[in-house]
């Protein structure tokens, strides 16, 4: 989460009037962007990570019982922090970190203090500054807390035999900003942007967010799994309880596969709330997805083409690394039968209404809108009519050399990968085509202006479209999708960047830094060797699906492109033999255009290659760094780590995150077969997510 700005946010009611105003004024902002810096050239790479994190408290233990929580001090903690970056800033102390509010009350976030540099020995910078931002972030730890990076905090939404937040807080199902029935207002971080962003979402959408994951059914787990109502409901009248429903997105009347309860049973969860379904676990606010933590990373380009060539070749790339980063195997106390959190954050703040989710026909509402504005692309960018290749000749380390170029570049793009049906604003599309903008990146903008401003400050709505963006930024940064491509904000020396958002955080910092880097190794490699990973859209989408199931890595198989060549004199040495099916023609390998251009692949095999099936993404890493013969061994060695530890995990050789939690809870002695995961087990599952996260370097049966 980025600058919070301070002022006074309109409730929904007000902040909608304005919706046509910050469109306007939005898109009319990123026309002044384009026409300053659309020739902008020569930037180097620099990059940052995001990590986000969780603070607990424990409490009990050596023979008392054990209760872990979500602790509200994250926030105090976090104002100690701006301030100490504050004071060193204004006294021009060298810092590496800074840290930003994130939704929940408990959550931090952590990213470098600037970027990191451009070159390959840069990259070894980036483990000890998560190392360090993390040991800094613990100095200020209460007794009996911890700071862990773990997608989910396990017992997020439990009120069971107490809260999960520390101060403990009760649920307000008829009040606030969540009305959540497990989520008090006091989970959610005081910055009024929140409050605002949650109860406008959900006025907007006329319900609370509903979001259902299917229960993992182990061996105690009854069928169907139906949960008791929640305790903050206890005593509620008839009046009360019908309120709740209405806060539901159905007020139908339950559904049918549940027997009304007899006088002596107690009501059910689904019996009660139409929005719950049986055999899931039923979630009903923001902070269950914004409360989660994950890890992105963005990245400069050299040119506005180069940045819009690497958002469309990572973007198959997205579900793949989600599922192999995969850490989110628990939900509200249950182990889920998904691995990820993000169709759970992307239901979290779905505010489409009943007409745009296509339930009822459009009357009021302007589009159908199939997705959350919390979901994958939808379009690509394609490089843009005036591609030149971008700045290959700029002399940076890690980018490729001069002289192993070929004078023609290719951008691969072509309209068939583009077959999702996208729904943009035609006048928005007309408005930036007639100014300028070529249609592919208009298509993209009046796409992701579909969407209303979320949260509008009164005291900024009219500004000056020459120098700010904060109209443009509103609907920008609350599109939270996959990709983001992301223009430099005006009067600043940021240029064109990148941030690749769809991977869960890690437990350690070694494998944070991992999994960045090879982020950063991979747009330093399709450069290198033209690669060409377009495939259509659709699949991409239906890949998000299948990258989320338990054990996706394992079980799964993607739809991917089979050959990725783009251009037969960048392709590496050793990489001579074109995949199986693929055949040359005058202008290369023809497989783009042939029919069967994807294949069906396992994680495994797209990572680590299969002789004559793929030739895998890490021996082409490993080739790029090859073309570096200068490279120091130390560097060679810690990168390679690095591979090696992403090599395993696609192979299966060790477990991700999410597999290694289910591990730990199956073999606990409190665990009882019922997809549970109570206080205690929790307890000791987050005293040893801590461990792991002090630990540098790798750990046994994690990440070795
Ligand atoms: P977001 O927009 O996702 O909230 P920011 O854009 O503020 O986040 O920062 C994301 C990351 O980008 C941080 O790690 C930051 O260090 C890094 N960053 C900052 N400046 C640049 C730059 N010029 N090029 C690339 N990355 C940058
Ligand atoms: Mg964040
Ligand atoms: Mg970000």
């Amino acid at each position: 989460m980025g600058l919070l700005t301070v002022g006074t946010p309109l409730p929904w009611d007000d902040a909608r009037k304005h919706a046509d105003h910050v469109r306007a004024h939005g898109i009319r902002q990123f026309l002044n962007i384009w026409n300053n810096l659309k020739h902008r050239r020569r930037d180097k790479l620099l990059w940052g990570d995001e990590i986000e994190y969780v603070v607990v408290a424990f409490e009990g233990g050596n023979g008392a019982e054990k209760t872990v929580k979500a602790t509200a001090n994250a926030y105090e903690i976090l104002l100690k922090l701006e301030e100490r970056e504050r004071l060193a800033v204004q006294a021009g102390e060298p810092i590496s970190w800074s840290f930003k509010p994130e939704y929940g009350r408990y959550m931090l976030e952590g990213t470098p203090a600037g970027p990191y540099g451009s070159t390959l020995d840069h990259l070894l910078d980036v483990e000890p500054n998560m190392v360090a931002r993390r040991k800094l972030a613990a100095t200020y730890l209460g007794k009996n807390e911890a700071l862990v990076s773990i997608t989910n905090f396990p017992l997020l939404g439990v009120n069971v035999p107490t809260s999960f937040l520390e101060p403990s807080a009760t649920p307000t199902p008829l009040d606030g900003a969540s009305k959540s029935l497990f989520i008090p207002d006091a989970a959610i971080n005081p910055h009024p942007r929140f409050r605002t962003l949650t109860a406008n979402i959900r006025e907007r959408r006329e319900s609370k967010v509903s979001i259902n994951v299917p229960i993992f059914k182990d061996v105690n787990t009854p069928s169907p799994f139906l949960e008791p109502a929640p305790t903050c409901m206890d005593g509620f009248c008839e009046d009360r309880k019908s309120a709740v429903r209405r806060e539901s997105q159905s007020s139908r009347t339950p559904p049918s596969t549940v027997q009304p309860p007899t006088r002596q049973q107690t009501p059910t969860l689904p019996d009660l709330v139409p929005d719950a379904k049986p055999d899931h676990i039923y979630m009903d606010a923001m902070c269950f997805g914004m409360g989660c933590c994950c890890l992105q990373v963005t990245f400069q380009a050299c040119s506005v083409e180069e940045a819009r060539k690497l958002y469309d070749h990572l973007a198959p790339l997205t579900p793949i690394m989600m599922a192999l980063s995969a850490g989110a195997p628990i939900f509200r106390g249950y182990l889920a039968d998904v691995d990820c959190r993000w169709n759970v954050i992307s239901a979290s703040v779905d505010d489409r209404t009943k007409e745009e989710r296509g339930i009822e026909p459009l009357e009021k509402s302007r589009f159908k809108i199939p997705k959350s504005r919390y979901a994958s692309i939808s379009t690509y960018l394609s490089p843009g009519p005036n591609y030149s290749g971008g700045c290959m000749s700029d002399p940076d380390v890690a980018s490729p050399s001069v002289s192993s170029l070929p004078p023609a570049v290719q951008s691969h793009f072509d309209e068939k990968y583009n077959d999702i049906d996208l729904v943009y604003d035609k006048d928005i599309h007309k408005e930036l085509v007639e100014n300028g903008i070529d249609d592919m990146l208009a298509r993209h903008y009046a796409h992701l202006y579909i969407r209303d401003p979320l949260v509008v400050f009164c005291e900024k709505l009219d500004l000056n479209d020459e120098t700010s963006s904060d109209h443009f930024e509103n609907i920008q940064s609350t599109n939270w999708q996959t990709m983001r491509f992301k223009p430099p904000p005006p009067l600043s020396p940021i240029g064109w960047r990148v941030e690749f958002r769809s991977m869960e955080v890690q437990l350690s910092d070694f494998e944070n830094a991992a999994y960045s880097v090879f982020i950063v190794l991979l747009t330093r490699t399709i450069l290198s060797f033209d690669l060409n990973f377009y495939m259509a859209l659709s699949k991409v989408d239906e890949n998000m699906e299948i990258g989320q199931k338990r054990d996706a890595v394992l079980n799964e198989r993607f739809k991917f492109r089979k050959n990725i060549f783009g251009n037969d004199a960048r392709r590496p040495a050793g990489f001579e033999e074109a995949p199986a099916g693929v055949h040359m023609n005058d202008s290369g390998y023809a497989s783009s255009d042939a029919e069967d251009y994807m294949g069906d692949f396992s994680v495994d095999v797209i990572i680590n290659g299969k002789t004559g099936v793929f030739p895998g993404l890490i021996p082409l890493i490993r080739a790029y760094l090859a073309l570096h013969p200068s490279l120091p061994l130390q560097t060679l060695k810690i990168l390679d780590s690095y591979l090696d530890l992403l090599s395993r995990r696609a192979s299966g050789k060790i477990p991700t995150a999410a597999r290694w939690m289910r591990n730990f809870v199956a073999a606990h002695p409190d665990y009882k077969g019922d997809s549970v995961v109570g206080q205690s087990v929790a307890w000791d599952l987050m005293k040893r997510v801590d461990e792991i996260g002090k630990t540098e370097g790798r750990i046994p049966g994690l990440s070795l």
